[in-house]
């Protein structure tokens, strides 16, 4: 039977880095709601794959990054410092915190410096996803599942090559994500709820990794459009995400949510995930539904085959 899969892009500052200007309520607060996220986790006994920046992995670092074969200027806004001062930065204390759950999460990638896989170079792809796995290396960690910075999926053979299990796909397109009609009925449809996000079908692709798409993404109705919405009954997304967490306990198929921790800047934020996360834990014990890790399910699919590992350049 189907199964629930939380993604998280866990980035705090990094997420922002080369933009022009760090959106200050979304960094100030990313620790805490980090941590809060997890406590509501381990309320409800829900696993999530926290999808990590790997320099959060870190607790100081030198600002330079020498070796890194990245353009200059990446690293310009790195302080080069420590985590008890730089705490938007550094994570180090954030993975522990997430290691010490009840809930049993999954620790992945979302490479070392929030790279746009989709547009680097090979030399670079390799250098991000080699610093991440020689660091979770050192906290006795592997790094099986990645979610690309911004969605751009790019040199998955890459990522195959380092041992790579898994990856979360792009959310799969539908008809009303094109033309005219699609956009009016987004417009009229969503707030009413006539549009169910997708179960996806999580699949092998020809490097040996398992894609696992999206379904929802629970931050991607804000705004206005939100606040009118919420004028007149339930959080849109909420009723979106019960209806997939629905859906996935009665047929084939996962239900994949995601977010980043920086998306729960208000109170009515963390409203909508505890009532996702419960619903998940009602659904979850009345049916055969279950909650899956990216790892998880692509343990399940690979069938324990054991994935060849090259690993590229000097380790
Ligand atoms: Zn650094």
């Amino acid at each position: 039977m189907g199964s629930v899969v939380l993604s998280l892009d866990a980035e705090l500052a990094w997420g922002f880095h080369d933009h022009e200007k760090l959106p200050e309520d979304r960094v100030e607060t990313a620790r805490e709601s980090w941590l809060r996220l997890l406590d509501m986790f381990d309320d409800f006994e829900v696993p999530a794959t926290w999808a990590v920046v790997g320099h959060l992995l870190l607790d100081s670092c030198d600002g330079e990054h020498a070796g890194h074969p990245t353009h200059d200027g990446w690293f310009d806004r790195d302080p080069g410092t420590w985590e008890g001062r730089d705490e938007t930065w550094y994570g180090s204390k954030l993975i522990d915190a997430i290691e010490a759950a009840d809930a049993d999460h999954e620790v992945g990638s979302h490479t070392f410096s929030h790279v746009e896989m989709g547009h680097t170079t090979r030399e670079v792809a390799s250098a991000e996803i080699r610093e991440c796995v020689e660091l979770a290396e050192e906290r006795g960690l592997s790094v099986d599942s990645v979610v690309f910075p911004r969605n751009y999926v790019g040199h998955r053979d890459v990522l195959a090559a380092y041992g790579v299990k898994s990856y979360r796909g792009n959310r799969p397109r539908r008809w009303y994500d094109r033309g005219p009609l699609g956009s009016a009925t987004k417009l009229l449809g969503w707030p009413t709820g006539a549009v169910s996000p997708p179960l996806v079908t999580p699949a092998e692709d020809e490097y040996g990794l398992v894609n696992i798409p999206a379904s929802l993404y629970l931050f991607s109705f804000e705004g206005r459009f939100r606040s009118a919405a919420e004028r007149v009954g339930e959080d849109p997304i909420v009723r979106m995400a019960k209806r997939g967490i629905d859906r996935a306990s009665t047929r084939n198929g996962v239900f994949h949510m995601w977010l980043h921790p920086n998306n729960l800047t208000e109170e009515r934020d963390f409203q909508r995930l505890e009532a996702i996360l419960e619903h998940v834990a009602e659904v979850r014990e009345t049916t055969p539904l279950t909650v899956e890790t990216m790892e998880s399910i692509a343990t399940d699919i690979k069938d324990d085959e054991p994935l060849p590992r090259e690993p590229i350049g000097p380790r």
